[in-house]
């Protein structure tokens, strides 16, 4: 990989051809480390966020060894690059040939299931195996999320006593998992699903070995700011306390956005500037997804290679490079208003459903990855340094746009507040 100190210095270095995503490595260690320091229980990455051999390595060296795969690709990806792992297959409908090919080629045990039809199948494939582990997935309310994630997967209360009871017969060691939904901003979901788990378990009358809270650790967006990460942690450990579970079970998160967002940001070409349409080179079946369907703000940088953007900004559309209308982004977003063919937009937060996203409809879809050192943005992790940034971003040509510095104000404000509540 190519190193830069910042995204500007290398759209300054040479002509940036395809979409870029620049790597910020050192943000995927503090916000592993914070995990793990913090974490009071096993921390699972969630593979499917972002599968990039940097990041499984990245992780790897910040002694990560459990991750959350959803497929037979993931398994070999972990397995191939990450000696000793532990595995956790994850998705509650499995290929009869996945669930052989994990156990009995990968060593996977550990297996969700969320109804009685997937159980027979686990057991049925890994020849009714005595050293498994099972989690039954359970559907809870998503009503702190961002983007709810229920609906699609997850014993409801009517069975879910039922298979929890069924499924102890048959693990060595059994768990329950949920998922809160993806960017959960209230801490207090994670209690409510707790408490959930904690009365379907008390109703199925077995014991339950681990208790595995998912993912939906939030990142930081413009105008989302979530409250700090250690009151999702705070709530999580109290309302393990509360639960009707062995006093030495086990407890699992398994982060997916959180760990790896802020670690990537992505760079795209304009290629033309059409009254108020900016076409760029990357977009919804690219890198772009999650601003075209999640439709939350992302924060955003302009970078030109001669010379400074303007200081006064317009309103644009933006469109990406394929030929399919849903293809667009019309915002409006607050741009320089002298944007031109060549200016070079940056994402931020892009490292969760970013590259991971990304087709090769239309012939598009090649992103080529880079490292950088800078760090422009919030960080849940150290947002002292990110502050910094902000304030350093400004020069020399690369732009920090309007609503990235309201953002800054926003949360020295919510921290202030919270401050004050405090004492
Ligand atoms: C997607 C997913 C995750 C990760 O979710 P984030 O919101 O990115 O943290 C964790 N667990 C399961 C089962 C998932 O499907």
């Amino acid at each position: 990989m190519s190193q830069y100190d910042t995204p500007l210095d290398l759209v300054r270095s040479r002509p940036v051809e395809g979409p870029v995503a620049c790597a910020r490595p050192d943000r995927l260690t503090a916000a592993a480390s914070w995990f793990q320091t913090n974490f009071p229980g096993e921390v699972l990455y969630a593979v499917k966020a972002n599968p990039s051999h940097w990041v499984i390595d990245a992780l790897y060296a910040a002694g990560i060894r459990w991750f959350d795969v959803a497929s037979l690709p993931e398994v070999e990806l972990v397995a191939s690059r990450c000696p000793g792992a532990t595995m956790a297959f994850m998705h509650p409908v499995k290929s009869r040939h996945a669930i052989r090919t994990a156990y009995f080629d990968h060593g996977v045990k550990i297996f969700v299931l969320d109804c009685e039809a997937e159980l027979e199948k686990i057991l049925a494939e890994t020849g009714h195996a005595p050293d498994l582990t099972l989690v039954v997935r359970l559907a809870v309310s998503n009503d702190g999320a961002t983007l709810p994630l229920a609906g699609k997967f997850g014993a409801g209360e009517d069975e879910a006593p039922d298979l929890i009871r069924k499924t102890r017969a048959h693990a060595a060691e059994l768990g329950v998992s949920f998922h809160v939904g993806s960017q959960c901003m209230a801490p207090s979901a994670y209690r409510s699903a707790m408490m959930e788990a904690s009365r379907l378990i008390a109703k199925a009358g077995v014991t339950v070995d681990i208790v595995d809270v998912g993912g939906g650790f939030p990142a930081i967006y413009p105008g989302m700011i979530p409250p700090p990460m250690s009151e999702y942690v705070a709530a999580i450990r109290s309302a393990f306390e509360d639960m009707m579970v062995l006093s030495n079970a086990d407890l699992w998160c398994e982060p997916g956005r959180a760990l790896i967002a802020e670690a990537v940001s992505v760079l795209t070409r304009v290629e033309l500037v059409k009254g108020d349409a900016v076409y760029m080179n990357d977009g919804s079946y690219g890198c772009l997804f999650d601003i075209v369907h999640a439709k939350w703000p992302f924060p955003m940088r302009v970078h030109r290679r001669h010379g400074a953007p303007s200081e006064e900004t317009a309103l644009y559309k933006l469109y990406g490079p394929t030929c399919d209308s849903i293809d667009s982004m019309p915002g409006p977003y607050s741009l320089p208003s002298d944007l031109m063919e060549g200016d070079v937009l940056e994402f931020g937060m892009l490292g969760a459903y970013g590259t991971a996203m990304a087709t090769r409809f239309n012939g598009f879809g090649d992103v080529e990855t880079v490292t950088v050192a800078d760090f422009p943005w919030a960080s849940m992790y150290d947002p002292a340094d990110a502050s910094e940034a902000v304030a350093a971003g400004g020069e020399d040509g690369g732009r920090v746009v309007p609503f990235a510095r309201g953002l800054r104000r926003r949360r020295h404000r919510l921290m202030k507040n919270r401050m004050m509540k405090r004492r």
